[in-house]
């Protein structure tokens, strides 16, 4: 939801829970996108959209004791499946972390050490499929998560807030430990910034999959098919292939892979061959 808000004064109006826009007269656009704690967002998880309560993007990140299946409790599934099959479905869609499956927003805390490591551990997931992704396929957000309570200035300030500005350079070189569920360096120091009352601000992390777009030319030489340039298929990083099929994930088997990419190629051959047929008959046609 997006609202858009014109204002003649210094007050700001908001409106919606996820994202406001604040047009001063006369003054350029401005847009903040946040979440509001608690709340429930007003879109379920579809074909498009998947919620996760975590943020461990790869399988090896899963802590073993969420792989303990009980009555009450599923086990907790790697972000990576849900981003192999919106990468294999080439429709793309959205995995939102730190809102759970009921749709309601929790968010994640993290500090700038925190951010950087999700961000660095999604590169090598993507660069550990095969075929690896490339990053302009993909795309990641940190959005705010905020308090109802919050007033507005509180919220500008939340939503303008960037704790980069003061961290040490130094350390945001040290190198972070992916794959693995142990603690990394930038977790125990997440945990001694709070233990000294340090705030740090909740996000949702949005990590967005592009629908596959056959005629970008960064995707010339990583489809399949030199005329129809259709999707790459691409295996997890344990070597499976998932597809979406409306909120589900599907394993696929390789003669299923098989059929599926003959059918999608025939789809899209068919478009080809109608625009032939329709260019024959446009020059057959007398002037
Ligand atoms: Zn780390």
């Amino acid at each position: 939801m997006t609202t858009t808000v014109t204002i003649d004064s210094g007050s700001f109006i908001f409106h919606g829970y996820l994202k406001s826009e604040f047009k001063m007269a006369g003054t350029k656009l401005k847009v903040h996108h946040y979440y509001i704690r608690n709340s429930e967002v007003p879109f379920e998880e579809d074909m498009f959209n998947e919620f996760k309560g975590h943020r461990n993007l790869a399988v090896e990140e899963l802590p073993p004791w969420t792989q303990e299946t009980t009555k009450e409790k599923a086990s907790r599934r790697a972000v990576s499946r849900a981003l192999n099959a919106m990468l294999n479905t080439g429709k793309g869609g959205k995995v939102y972390l730190g809102i759970v499956d009921s749709g309601m927003v929790r968010g994640l805390q993290l500090t700038t050490y925190q951010k950087d490591h999700v961000i660095g551990s999604l590169d090598d997931l993507m660069s550990r499929y095969k075929p690896p992704v490339k990053k302009h396929r993909y795309r990641l957000k940190f959005v705010p998560v905020v308090d109802s309570k919050c007033s507005e200035e509180e919220i500008i300030k939340q939503c303008s807030y960037d704790a980069s500005d003061y961290c040490d350079e130094t350390e945001r070189m040290k190198p972070h430990i992916f794959r693995s569920h142990r603690y990394c360096w930038c977790d125990k120091d997440g945990v001694a910034q709070f233990n000294c009352g340090v705030m740090t601000q909740d996000y949702v992390i949005e990590i967005e999959i592009l629908p596959w777009n056959s005629k970008d030319p960064r995707n010339q030489d990583s489809g399949c098919g030199s005329l129809i340039n259709l999707h790459p298929l691409h295996e997890d990083e344990e070597g499976s292939v998932y597809f979406r099929r409306q909120a589900s994930l599907v394993k696929y088997s390789m003669s299923e892979i098989c059929e599926l990419t003959r059918q999608e190629a025939r789809e899209s051959l068919e478009e080809e061959v109608n625009r032939l047929k329709r260019e024959i008959i446009a020059k057959e046609e007398p002037c």
